[in-house]
């Protein structure tokens, strides 16, 4: 959703590199992921790093939750290895929030992606948060009221996701698309062509300058 070029640059030809917002993002998961998050009590469960998938052909994901709170309710759903009925409550931490809206359309996505699966696995209805922890705070995400639009964006991306890998081609750069927080940004050449540096230089500066 970001952006299918650097979607297809990173699952086609596995490049990589960081920057200081993959650094802090990392950090900051590797912290919830730890362990140290996963408790109990009497009102609820608490658990990190949950493996979650959705098997259903128009979905067929697969991943892992940062935070997942079984929450007793007696109107809530049975989960192997807890005693009792449990709401589930999905929480995703992100570094930054926005300036201008609630959340990150973006990190919503994803945390729908943890809803379906979350959904598929328990036979519930989860409700769902981003947690942005420059803020210190928990963002509720409107799944409940409006499920239908993001069921399309996701099933309209996936399909798209799906295209790239079976093409194997590289989607242009977007027009407008922001590339400033791009952490691959310095790897980003038209890989859509073959092309030869030495020539690139020539021609933009003309061999008697070079
Ligand atoms: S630099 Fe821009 S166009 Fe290239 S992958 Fe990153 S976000 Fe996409």
């Amino acid at each position: 959703m970001y952006c299918p070029r650097r979607f297809a640059l990173l699952t086609l030809n596995l490049d990589w590199s960081e920057n200081a917002f993959v650094v802090k993002a990392n950090l900051l998961h590797e912290n919830v992921h730890d362990g140290s998050h996963s408790f109990s009590d009497k009102r609820k469960a608490v658990r990190s790093a949950v493996t979650i998938y959705n098997d259903l052909p128009e979905y067929d994901l697969f991943g892992v939750t940062d935070c997942v709170e079984f929450i007793k309710d007696e109107n809530g759903t049975e989960i192997p290895g807890l005693q009792g009925k449990y709401r589930v409550v999905l929480v995703e931490y992100k570094p930054k929030a926005p300036k201008d809206e609630k959340f990150h359309a973006t990190d919503a996505i994803q945390v729908f992606a943890q809803k379906l699966c979350a959904d598929h696995v328990w036979g519930c209805d989860s409700e769902a948060y981003l947690y942005y922890s420059d803020i210190r705070k928990r963002v509720r995400l409107p799944f409940d009221t409006e499920f239908e639009k993001y069921d399309n964006i996701i099933k309209k991306l996936l399909s798209e996701m799906r295209e790239i890998l079976e093409k194997g081609d590289y989607p242009k750069r977007e027009k407008g698309q922001k590339c400033s927080g791009c952490s691959i940004k310095d790897r980003c050449f038209p890989k859509d062509t073959s092309y030869n540096v030495r020539d690139i230089v020539m021609s933009q500066k003309g061999v008697d300058d070079v």
